[in-house]
């Protein structure tokens, strides 16, 4: 298999430029090394916060209707190399690249273009008072903005965080995960080729702790941190922002979503929106209904019928073959984390399928790899119920009466977004809203309106972004009150 070398950099004031530490970038279907990446300390955090700093100056003040334009060429250059980007989020993450489709890129595109759209169009409030004076409200931007993204979903959610910074007039560094570096550097050329002018925006690679994210969180220039990843992760930057910039935070964090299918919902479309909220990039999404609670009546038709299905239609391997539907997980590291959680789940309950790794032809036998995996016969306190796996990896629960189910649903640490399936219709309202989740999806899963909150409850988050809740987030609000004489 022919596989391209990257040789990725950082961008930095409208230059790519290296670093004299760099680090390894590995492709997760082979472990063989397809990059070398540069590793942004200290010296490129302050050269690139500097960057946004001064930038800020210009950016910061021109209308977003100027922005428009600029921000509008940057999406359709990221539609125009849609071929090319499928392929670096497949050499990024590991994921299939038939769930990289057109539909996946133009969702990458919109995320610059709708916010682009939205901080031009929208509008200002005032507040007349009875004795004469007039308020009137100015939404200005923020500052500099550090964007720090998961390896899972890279261009997706660098995008999602991208888009309404730079619409809303702020300038921004992203840091993408450590093991999907390509993705935001191609991501800056596009921006480049686009006309971003030269500070606006900003790429700066490395890891967490003691590198890039970690100085960029506590450097004392930054105003804004927007974040999605593991919920300790989000505890360890909300400590260094709150001893040093006190910048305003927005937390997207781990979640582990029920998926609760009621005996009259509709068995066959249950078994399609189940298999694609907890296999869709090998289960490694924030938003995966790794939980599954059915209720008692058809819990052994729907076990059975699930597992079959999974084994009938899961093709893994060479992430690259458009007949493949289940990529590689994200690194060895991560795959060993998950399967540490079968031996648990083995002797907590019943390993109903997989646990174990596909037998692949070379170089495919390095990869990491898993075949999806069922287990049943366990209780709702256990760990593998309890905590997010991030793999292609369900457990399967029986219940009796809605509240139950409400109840199990409810009983873990995090709250980002939950499944209902039913035909009921009263039911689906009555059970959605009172579970805690900020996404409750009903007879379907994973469908994004950009103009509606997303984030979590509990340790799922902190802050909703999209339409003007971004809008909340991503700029100042100022009140003018002007007497009348
Ligand atoms: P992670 O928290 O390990 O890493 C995320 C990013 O934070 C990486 O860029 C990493 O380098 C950086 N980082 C790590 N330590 C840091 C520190 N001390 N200071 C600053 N930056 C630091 O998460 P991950 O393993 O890359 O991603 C998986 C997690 O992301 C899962 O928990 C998943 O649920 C979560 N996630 C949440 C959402 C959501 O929208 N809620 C979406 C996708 C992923």
């Amino acid at each position: 298999m022919e596989t391209p070398f990257f040789e990725v950099t950082h961008y930095i004031n409208g230059e790519f430029v290296n670093s004299p530490l760099q680090f390894e970038k590995l492709y997760p279907a082979t472990n063989q090394v397809i990059g070398t990446v540069a590793e942004g300390k200290q010296a490129e955090v302050d050269r690139a916060v500097s960057a946004a700093k001064n930038a800020f100056k210009t950016w910061g003040k021109m209308s977003a209707s100027e922005r428009r334009p600029i921000l509008r060429a940057f999406a359709e250059g990221i539609r125009k190399n849609a071929a090319e980007l499928a392929r670096i989020e497949t050499f990024d993450v590991g994921r299939a690249i038939r769930e990289n489709n057109i539909h996946y890129i133009k969702r990458i595109a919109n995320n610059i273009e709708y916010f682009a759209d939205f901080a031009a169009l929208h509008g200002s409030e005032s507040y007349p008072m009875d004795s004469g004076y007039i308020n009137y409200v100015l939404r200005q931007p923020v500052g500099v903005a550090v964007l720090i993204t998961p390896w899972n979903i890279p261009m997706l959610l660098s995008t999602w965080k991208i888009g309404p910074a730079l619409a809303f007039g702020n300038t921004a560094i992203l840091k993408p995960a450590e093991s999907t570096p390509i993705g935001a550097w191609k991501l800056a050329q596009i921006a480049h080729e686009a006309g971003v002018p030269a500070g606006v925006f900003n790429v700066v690679q490395g890891f967490g702790p003691n590198s890039a994210g970690a100085y960029l969180t506590s450097h004392p220039d930054v105003r804004l941190i927007s974040f999605t990843g593991e919920t300790s992760t989000g505890q360890a930057i909300l400590k260094a922002a709150a001893g040093t910039n006190m910048a305003r935070v927005s937390f997207e964090l781990g979640g582990k979503g029920p998926n609760i299918i009621f005996d009259d919902a509709d068995i066959e479309r249950a078994l399609a929106i189940s298999q694609k909220a907890a296999f869709v990039n090998q289960g490694e999404v924030c938003l995966a209904g790794s939980r599954i609670l059915v209720q008692r009546g058809i819990y052994n038709e729907f076990v059975e019928r699930f597992a079959a299905k999974l084994t009938n239609e899961t093709v893994i391997g060479d992430p690259l073959d458009p007949a493949t539907t289940m990529g590689a997980l994200n690194s060895r590291e991560h795959l060993e984390r998950v399967m540490g959680y079968l031996e648990v789940g083995g002797y907590e309950g019943k390993l109903l399928i997989g646990g174990d790794q596909p037998d692949l032809p070379a170089p495919f036998n390095e990869g990491n790899f898993l075949n999806p995996t069922i287990i049943t016969d366990v209780v709702p306190s256990c760990r593998v119920c309890q905590e997010e796996i991030f793999g292609p990896v369900v457990t399967i629960l029986p219940f009796d009466e809605e509240d139950e189910a409400i109840q199990i649903a409810n009983d873990v640490k995090y709250g980002l977004s939950a499944v209902v399936q039913t035909g009921n219709t009263g039911r689906a309202i009555r059970v959605s809203n009172q579970i805690d989740a900020g996404t409750v999806w009903v007879n379907d899963w994973f469908v994004r309106d950009l103009r509606v909150p997303f984030g979590g409850m509990k340790a799922s988050g902190v802050g909703r972004e999209g339409g003007h809740y971004s809008m909340e987030f991503y700029t100042e609000m100022k009140n003018v009150c002007i007497a009348n004489q």
